[in-house]
């Protein structure tokens, strides 16, 4: 709330107020008052990463669909970082669904906290803790939705696949990517995947549109080693040693343009939500080929004009112990997102060239590449249908992301993966994805919970002949 601005304020106490006397009236369902239990116990088990330690959190998972009778394996090479999956058979060739979240979750300041952050605590109408919006909310609704057809013995059209994995916060590589390669048989049959992204425009209580995430900008992490002679600091190396090396190459990086160019993914995104803009924002939007490259391009939000470009900042900075002492390394790690689709070797190699024998170059992530998922897939239109149909004004439209997912390691492999949250978040809310007191409106998540079953369920239950 501290970073709250004024306008922003008074809107929060408004919607909070209202919330407040609607969750008087609301009455909660035993099935919502149990997915919120859940929810809060999840929240408490730190599945921070690193080190992840997620083995926990997918053993909640598991015993809690052992419960229902669903037979839930853990999963996954590390004995500390197991990912939990289940599979509803249907009898069907028909392609599977899979509902993935992750267990871990971004490690916390405390400090900036104003509840514990593995608390789970409920008050004000919110339920407060660290994976509250990212993503064990998403995990409990999926959870929810399958026990749901579980308990009902709804007859399946389609498999359904519950996968809560590890690692996704860091890459995925100990998470995903080891079950994708290592265990492919998990995946026997998936052809539509349905996971964290995806981004919904919540004005106070009501959603004005709903953005399907169908591809994202492609993560490059880079660290940067200099090394030196190190030793008493009033005796310093002539070539001013590690840190004066890397501030020299990490300069040189930063220096490199960045590439603007108008990815097809995202024309298509920003025409889907013009409608949705007043003024001059809605005519940049409507037509972004006339405009890239022109000073209206300014006029978008700072969010949506980086899905024009590839961006690179330095993150981490590492060297030395003391004042007086010149250290003989010095660390710096480099974020890079380029364009969707676009090929990492090409700035790996320029990164290179520009750093030259300052530093040595190692990737710690890159890619993969992967083409967007196509929108017209019977998993989309029966998105649209029920989303239209829970909010009736509302619009559906695919989206791209400046961040990153584990539905690319799906793309790339020809699975259409949507990244997709059933969830209201106001903004002020959305801010605390990654920070301190991140919260979720109890109210937002029991009915993102419902809209969830409904999907699940129109889009996996066989249909009376
Ligand atoms: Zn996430």
């Amino acid at each position: 709330m501290r970073r709250l601005s004024g306008i922003a304020l008074i809107l929060f106490v408004l919607s909070f107020a209202q919330n407040c006397r609607e969750a008087e009236a609301v009455s909660e369902s035993p099935f919502d008052k149990e997915a919120q239990s859940y929810f809060i116990d999840y929240l408490k088990i730190d599945t921070s990463n690193p080190p992840g330690n997620e083995t926990t959190g997918a053993e909640f998972l598991r015993a809690i669909l052992a419960k229902e009778g669903i037979d839930a394996k853990l999963v996954g090479p590390d004995a500390a970082r197991k990912s939990v999956w289940a599979r509803l058979e249907s009898g069907s060739s028909k392609p599977a669904l899979l509902l993935m979240h992750h267990i871990d979750v971004v490690p916390v300041a405390e400090k900036e906290w104003s509840v514990a952050p593995f608390s789970g605590e409920k008050a004000n109408g919110y339920i407060w803790g660290r994976g509250a919006l990212d993503i064990k909310s998403l995990g409990i609704a999926h959870l929810m939705a399958i026990i749901d057809i579980k308990r009902r013995g709804v007859p399946l059209d389609r498999d359904i696949v519950f996968l809560g994995v590890a690692d996704e916060e860091t890459g995925g590589k100990a998470g995903v990517q080891a079950l994708l390669e290592r265990q492919p048989e998990l995946f026997k049959g998936v052809g539509f995947v349905l996971n964290e992204g995806g981004a919904n425009i919540t004005v106070v209580d009501r959603i004005e549109s709903w953005g399907i995430e169908v591809d994202q900008k492609v993560p490059l992490w880079l660290r940067l080693t200099a090394k030196g002679e190190g030793g008493h600091a009033a005796m310093p190396p002539p070539d001013g040693g590690a840190t004066r090396k890397l501030i020299e190459a990490a300069s040189a990086v930063s220096a490199i343009p960045m590439r603007t160019e108008l990815h097809p993914s995202v024309e298509t995104f920003f025409k889907s939500i013009a409608p949705t803009k007043p003024g001059k924002r809605g005519q940049v939007l409507s037509d972004p080929r006339r405009h890239i490259g022109t000073p209206q391009i300014a006029e978008l939000p700072y969010g949506l004009q980086l899905l024009l470009r590839d961006t690179l900042v330095l993150t981490r900075l590492e060297a030395g112990t003391s004042t007086n002492a010149v250290p003989d390394i010095a660390t710096a790690d480099v974020d890079i997102r380029l364009l969707p689709g676009s090929d990492p070797s090409d700035l790996i190699r320029q990164v290179k060239q520009v750093v030259g024998s300052l530093a040595e170059v190692e990737v710690l992530l890159s890619g993969p590449t992967a083409p967007a998922s196509p929108v017209d897939t019977e998993l989309y239109t029966a998105l649209e249908k029920v989303l239209r149909s829970a909010a009736p004004k509302s619009k559906v439209g695919p989206m791209v992301s400046a961040g990153t997912t584990d539905s690319r390691y799906f793309r790339r492999r020809g699975i259409v993966a949507y990244g997709f949250s059933p969830f209201k978040v106001n903004y002020y809310d959305g801010a605390t994805v990654h920070g301190s007191d991140e919260r979720i409106r109890i109210r937002f998540f029991l009915e993102g919970v419902a809209l969830t079953r409904q999907i699940v369920s129109s889009f996996c239950a066989r249909k009376a002949a």
